[in-house]
């Protein structure tokens, strides 16, 4: 990643949010393009439950339709149910299976990144969970590779998410986030509510530069993808909650500072759904903080 500049009207975030799939792909397309969305986030089965993602009929038009309008990246949510680095081995075996599907799943409808948490050490520690993890990394990619060679498809991208540091969870700072991503060859997505709660103060403009420098200096080229989300509770309370831009603890000038100083790094909000109108301003928002409605084109 190169240093960052003041570049104003030359954005270079990509900006898009999580869509829902309930009234089919079709649809999410549709208010995708409603919305002047460039990137997109999905899920591809239930993420609450165990049950593996579906085929799906609409998985090709979805595809095309997605690199038609220029949405790139397409993302998808990995479950939450899904805990790489539980003490539990029949835990972490599903959990690896669960994931290996969604990162099929995920190619089959054009999607190339799937996000997962980073999951939780539930209660032997650290450095135990942090090596479950890496391995659980390791044998999800394994599992999707011999599954995506059967199917003729090559599995998408796994990013593992920073977490808020509630009871047991991994990955809450940069660098254990770092420790482990490294370890396991994989990149990051990084969502802004999930760092301010875990302590890092990106309330303000002179504190989000200081964030994104920490951030690129522990994770640089690994910043896949960015969620994000306005952080609904107080710094350093590890209790996750997103709110819409400007509802929460994050002035709109922080969120400048913040996207001069991940230049180039795609970005998906999370943000309670409103109305049609309030969502489509909140994308045009987030574009006006990232430095202007046209994007540039270049590199992308
Ligand atoms: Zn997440
Ligand atoms: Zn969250």
């Amino acid at each position: 990643m190169t240093e960052p500049a003041a570049r104003p009207g030359l954005r270079t975030n990509r900006i898009g949010r999580h869509l829902p799939t309930s009234g089919g792909l079709e649809k999410t397309l549709r208010i995708a393009r409603e919305q002047a969305l460039e990137t997109v986030q999905i899920f591809v089965s239930n993420p609450q439950g165990w049950a593996v993602p579906k085929p799906r009929s609409d998985a090709k038009a979805f595809a095309e339709g997605a690199r038609e309008m220029g949405l790139s990246p397409v993302v998808v949510h990995a479950k939450y149910l899904i805990n790489l680095a539980s003490p539990d081995p029949d835990h972490r075996e599903r959990s690896a299976v669960a994931l290996a599907a969604e990162l099929v799943a995920a190619a089959s409808l054009g999607a190339t990144l799937v996000v997962v948490h980073s999951g939780s050490h539930g209660g032997d520690g650290e450095k135990r969970g942090m090596e479950r993890l890496v391995k659980g990394i390791g044998r999800a990619k394994e599992l999707a590779a011999a599954e995506a060679e059967s199917d003729g498809v090559k599995p998408a991208e796994l990013l593992v998410e920073n977490s808020v540091g509630a009871g047991t969870q991994l990955c809450s700072t940069f660098d254990t986030l770092a420790g482990v991503v490294e370890e396991a060859g994989v990149r990051v997505c990084v969502d802004t509510a999930h760092t301010y709660v875990a302590g890092y103060d990106l309330s303000t403009p002179e504190g989000a530069r200081d964030v994104a420098a920490k951030l690129r200096a522990a994770l640089g080229d690994r910043i896949a993808l960015l969620h994000l989300n306005d952080p609904r509770n107080a710094l350093g309370s590890h209790r996750d909650g997103h709110q819409r831009l400007g509802e929460g603890h994050v002035s709109t000038d922080a969120w400048v500072e913040l996207f001069s100083g991940l230049p180039g790094v795609p970005v998906v909000m999370e943000t309670p759904y409103a109305t049609p109108e309030v969502d489509a301003e909140q994308v045009r928002l987030a574009k006006e903080l990232a430095g202007g409605l046209p994007i540039l084109q270049k590199g992308v």
